[in-house]
């Protein structure tokens, strides 16, 4: 049976991030119980944000989104908790920032109550409890980690990307506040915000479908045409479409799969370490064997919004980091095998693997 979840509750507008407190209130049984909190590192500069938070009380830890998240790295932090406390003694985690604190918090949630590893859970359907309470605010628009039900996490031993798929990670609240996006450096700006675009069109491209699934990705596609045809992107009104596309967005996935883009760009970060949404903008640059429209549709994006994109970056590959990058784009069999179908080898040949990264 494929029984669906989205997140429960969420509160929706401008200015809403000051309702964080209250809501952390409401999961206090008691006031000596600590919320921990995890915010992206460039908030550490920012007067006033955190003026809610108890710093006798709550923990906040700052987080390097320079790195995308890897196993290694959430085990840590889960260790720094729990020499600290128990579980039962903390009422909720926090994540505040883009896909990576978004990420992290929600792997820790679940660390906190299912003993072993981050490792253990990559994969689908393995957490075994409901993660500790959680509260995801977004602060960049786009991936759709706010309501997806898993966490991507690199795995450097076994040179896997692989996220927690589990009903148990997605979020219990969201506070989605537009006013939060405003301070994000406008090119990423662009490639957070096509992740959304991107996923939508392979979901709506592909054999996996659903009405559900197809209603969400439209409504997304149209806000994110809507905001990337704008004179300004990042003008307050956008900025507010554009976290409404990223929320539509990733229920879409949810009830979904991707499609060619995503391997093309998982094999870009995994052998060239280009993070998730640059890595996608690179690759739907050079789609027009599999999707056309979408591709000449996203560079008229790039000309209105006077994005660049780094060219040339496999100039100087050797032949065995091609090799490498076609492995790690045909491994994801899921996905091509939605785009394509399931003989997807016979179109995706190495030699056309590797002419299309050629291109990039
Ligand atoms: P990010 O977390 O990688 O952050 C990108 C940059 O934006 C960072 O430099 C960060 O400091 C900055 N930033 C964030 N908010 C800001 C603000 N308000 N003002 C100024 N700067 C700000 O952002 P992302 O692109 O949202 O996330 C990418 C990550 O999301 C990848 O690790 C990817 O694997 C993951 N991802 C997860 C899912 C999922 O469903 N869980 C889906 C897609 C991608
Ligand atoms: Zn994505």
């Amino acid at each position: 049976m494929q029984n669906k979840k989205n997140v429960l509750n969420y509160v929706f507008g401008n200015g809403t991030y000051k309702h964080l407190e209250e809501l952390l209130t409401l999961k206090r049984r008691s006031n000596k119980e600590t919320a921990i909190i995890f915010v992206d590192h460039f908030f550490r500069s920012t007067t006033n944000f955190l003026n809610q938070i108890d710093q006798e009380r709550d923990l906040i830890f700052y987080i390097d989104s320079n790195e995308e998240p890897s196993t290694d790295m959430v085990d840590s932090l889960v260790n720094e908790i729990t020499e600290k406390m128990s579980s039962d003694e903390i009422c909720a985690l926090v994540g505040i920032g883009g896909g990576v604190v978004l990420d992290v918090t929600k792997a820790v949630s679940n660390l906190l109550t299912n003993s072993g590893k981050a490792e253990d859970y990559q994969g689908w359907d393995l957490v075994k409890n409901p993660g500790v309470y959680k509260i995801g605010i977004p602060t960049i628009s786009g991936t759709g980690a706010e309501c997806s039900r898993t966490c991507v996490m690199m795995n450097v031993k076994k040179n896997l990307k692989l996220g927690m798929n589990s009903d148990y990670t997605i979020y219990d609240q969201l506070i989605l506040d537009p006013s939060l996006t405003k301070t994000v450096e406008r090119n990423q700006y662009f490639y957070t915000g096509m992740d959304s675009y991107i996923h939508c069109l392979e979901s709506l491209n592909g054999s996996y479908r659903n009405g559900i699934g197809d209603v969400f990705s439209e409504k997304s596609i149209e806000l994110c045409r809507e905001v990337f045809s704008s004179e300004e992107m990042m003008s307050d009104e956008m900025r507010e479409k554009m976290m409404l596309a990223s929320y539509f967005g990733g229920c879409a996935v949810a009830n979904s799969l991707v499609g060619v883009v995503h391997p093309f760009s998982a094999g870009l970060s995994v052998v060239l370490g280009i993070h998730h949404c640059l890595a996608n903008c690179i690759v739907m640059n050079v789609m027009e064997d599999f999707y056309p429209e979408e591709t000449k549709e996203f560079k008229l994006f790039m000309d209105k919004q006077k994005i660049e994109l780094p060219k040339g970056i496999t100039d100087e590959l050797t032949d065995a980091q091609f090799d490498k990058l076609y492995l790690s784009t045909i491994i994801h069999e899921k996905p091509l095998e939605n785009a394509l179908g399931a003989n997807f080898k016979t179109i995706l040949t190495k030699e056309v693997v590797i002419k299309i990264f050629r291109r990039m």
